[in-house]
């Protein structure tokens, strides 16, 4: 144990300004695996001094720019100026065609070369309800989101789990069971959100112990003035802080 090291090179929403999309790096024997790819994935890599090459593998919880977007960037820059380098990208049999088809195919889907496939950029791996990377073994779970639009939590048994973006989750408690690091999708400026869990939601639906257990993530950019109204919840998690596991 201890020797995952989970990095959110973003934890902002997709409105915000002064944070990164919400993107998690995850390393383990020097392989890195990002949760995500938003259109701030790349900048955000650049700021801990990283790049497109130093991923090894990409997994998409759900199709929205702040969680996608960044995967034209990636596919176009590791094929034409990166010696066509791979990223294996894992992807939930559900998400597939909305990622493909409906999202990256218009801008990706033709080059110079003629006609391309997701596969000519990604290694792709198509997920059911787990996947292995580096001798971890990763579960996904459904999140309600986005009425309709899959989307995929994912967790490291004992270690974490991640909601991605999510509103509250039925028995989240028997969920999470005794995974040290719980990130929960938190929407902070009002107690209201068709898509996102706000505090309140969460108070309601999850009992206190629960809640001090929680780090919230794809917040707003006022969330440093919010001070006591998170006082219930472990925390906010701060752009590139790090969580070791
Ligand atoms: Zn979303
Ligand atoms: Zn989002």
């Amino acid at each position: 144990m201890s020797d995952v090291k989970l990095q959110f090179i973003g934890a902002g929403d997709s409105e915000c300004l002064n944070y990164y999309n919400t993107n998690l790096l995850v390393e383990h024997q020097g392989q890195r695996l990002l949760v995500d790819c938003g259109w701030t994935a790349k900048r955000a890599l650049h700021d801990l001094d990283l790049c497109t090459t130093d991923i090894d593998a990409i997994y998409i919880t759900h199709v929205h720019g702040d969680h996608v977007f960044g995967l034209e960037r990636f596919g176009f820059e590791n094929r034409y100026v990166h010696n066509e380098y791979r990223i294996k990208l894992f992807v939930p049999r559900s998400v597939l065609p909305l990622l493909w088809d409906e999202t990256l195919k218009g801008s990706m889907g033709y080059s110079s070369d003629g006609e391309n496939k997701l596969e000519d950029f990604f290694d792709v791996c198509v997920v059911d309800d787990a996947f292995s990377w580096q001798g971890l073994d990763f579960e996904l779970f459904p999140t309600p989101h986005t009425k309709g639009k899959p989307s995929f939590g994912i967790r490291l048994p004992h270690r974490f789990t991640f909601t991605s973006d999510s509103n509250v989750i039925d028995d989240f408690a028997s969920l999470v069971d005794d995974d040290l690091y719980i990130f929960h999708d938190a929407y902070s400026a009002g107690d209201f959100h068709p898509a996102h869990a706000t505090l309140q939601e969460m108070r309601d639906a999850y009992y206190s112990e629960l809640l001090k257990r929680i780090y919230l993530v794809h917040y707003d950019d006022a969330i440093a003035t919010r001070g006591d109204a998170l006082n219930d919840f472990a925390g906010w998690v701060k752009q590139g802080e790090v969580f070791q596991c």
